[in-house]
């Protein structure tokens, strides 16, 4: 038998060799290694102890089909008329006596609803009424789209979180910062959640503004060559037709210093079936554009809205997300551990997480600062850096988003070695760089 001969050249396998080397450690660091991997476990085994118990989106898809099935019997459509976007517009559910028959509620909370839709209307897309649990009043999504008697009796007095009339310096323009503007181009939603910061925008009407009004907004973009980047929101920026929409990102097109559009909508979430075949063949002519929208819960997370968002990114339009920390909803490092991690699955990427404002009408939903970073707390280090966002506060009078950080530098000491806290409570002073001549790299310096 002919002896196998290796074609591999020497010089080769030396160098192979060498990388395998690298890679074999001692059986003391090996240990090291293992405790080490052990402690970081332990770290996390309180949420993989419950992770599975959280109910997402895609483990609720059974039930969600159900409730479909039982929303057309009640709205009287079609399978067909579930796809269709205008459908669901057509008939978003605003009275109680077509939400009975959807979710179950005592006559006591059905007087409740008739109370407290009076301040501030609603609707709800027979979608996302579809994700409810019909038995749970205290279903996160329920507690997001029903009037509750919590809206009434909170007498709060800021009603303008932003303080428009002092960031509006053109129609419809809301601008709090150098390079950027919002334009508001509706106050339509596909449901008006009931910790919207702009109820005093949703009024009792859809309106689109005119274009009169739209024109004088894109004049305030040409004439300030430093805005670059320009969010068309409202409302819901989706609400608009799709002929509505390119008219205004074509006119922003032609801006030369405008480098990015942004579209602010809770539809991937709140009615998916928004973004069809024609929206993306219109939005990929106007690239580069993102999509900033709101997923607030794990429930929220389906099959559906993972459908939007694939043909969103095949057209190039970056989707993230902006969660609003409610209580009762989503103030619990577990739950939000799991929406970010369900949101990266269907490529939606975490962005911010926004304290709840105080508005009138929410009080119920607002939670502490120490809440919110204990979530950030509880994400960084813990999970992929993907899945945390920026925890911001909105500052007092119109003075833009702050963001909130847990405090990892525990000493700046400039001079030494300035003392840390790691995501896993090591406590470590860090070797920082010091030139002492303010030089770039102090080389330089030191040749002098
Ligand atoms: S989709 Fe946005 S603007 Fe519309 S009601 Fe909800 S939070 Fe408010």
């Amino acid at each position: 038998m002919k002896a196998e001969v290796s074609s591999e050249p020497h010089e080769r396998k030396e160098s192979r060799d060498k990388v395998y080397n690298q890679v074999e450690v001692s059986k003391k660091d090996r240990s090291i290694a293992v405790e080490r991997s052990a402690e970081v476990k332990a770290l996390d085994a309180d949420y993989f102890a419950v992770k599975d118990q959280i109910p997402t989106g895609f483990k609720l898809e059974e039930e969600y089909q159900k409730s479909r099935k039982r929303i057309l019997q009640v709205l009287g459509g079609s399978e067909e008329d579930w796809d269709s976007y205008k459908w669901h517009l057509k008939n978003r559910i605003g009275k109680v006596e077509v939400l009975e028959r959807i979710v179950h509620f005592s006559d006591e909370e059905k007087k409740q609803i008739e109370k407290a839709s009076k301040g501030y209307r609603w609707s709800i897309s027979p979608f996302f009424a579809s994700l409810m649990d019909p038995d749970d009043k205290n279903c996160p999504i329920r507690m997001q789209a029903i009037p509750s008697i919590l809206e009434e009796l909170d007498s709060s007095e800021i009603k303008d979180p932003m303080i428009i009339k002092y960031n509006s310096p053109a129609p419809l323009i809301s601008r709090l910062y150098p390079d950027r503007v919002i334009i508001n181009v509706t106050n339509a939603c596909s449901m008006f959640c009931r910790h919207c910061l702009r109820r005093k925008d949703i009024d009792f009407k859809d309106v689109t503004y005119p274009r009169r009004l739209l024109d004088q907004a894109i004049e305030y973009v040409r004439e300030n060559e430093e805005i670059r980047d320009v969010l068309l929101t409202g409302g819901d920026a989706l609400s608009l037709s799709n002929s509505q929409l390119d008219y205004i990102l074509t006119k922003l097109d032609k801006i030369p210093h405008v480098e990015i559009k942004r579209l602010g909508s809770r539809m991937p979430c709140t009615l998916p079936q928004r973004i069809t075949p024609e929206l993306c063949e219109m939005l990929e002519t106007h690239d580069p554009i993102y999509l900033n929208t709101q997923f607030n819960h794990p429930k929220e997370v389906t099959r559906e809205a993972q459908k939007a968002v694939d043909m969103l990114t095949k057209c190039g339009v970056i989707v993230r997300d902006q969660t609003v920390l409610l209580n009762g909803i989503n103030n619990n490092p577990h739950i939000m551990k799991k929406l970010m991690q369900e949101l990266l699955k269907i490529k939606i990427s975490p962005y911010y997480i926004f304290n709840c404002k105080k508005v009138e009408g929410i009080r119920h939903f607002r939670t502490t600062i120490a809440d919110g970073l204990n979530i950030i707390e509880h994400l960084r280090g813990y999970t992929s850096g993907m899945a945390v966002p920026t925890f911001i506060i909105t500052a007092p009078e119109g003075r833009g988003k702050t963001p909130m950080y847990p405090q990892y530098l525990l000493n700046p000491n400039v001079d030494g070695e300035p003392l840390i806290r790691t995501w896993g409570g090591h406590i470590l002073q860090y070797p920082d760089e010091h030139q002492p001549n303010g030089s770039p790299n102090g080389i330089m310096g030191n040749e002098e």
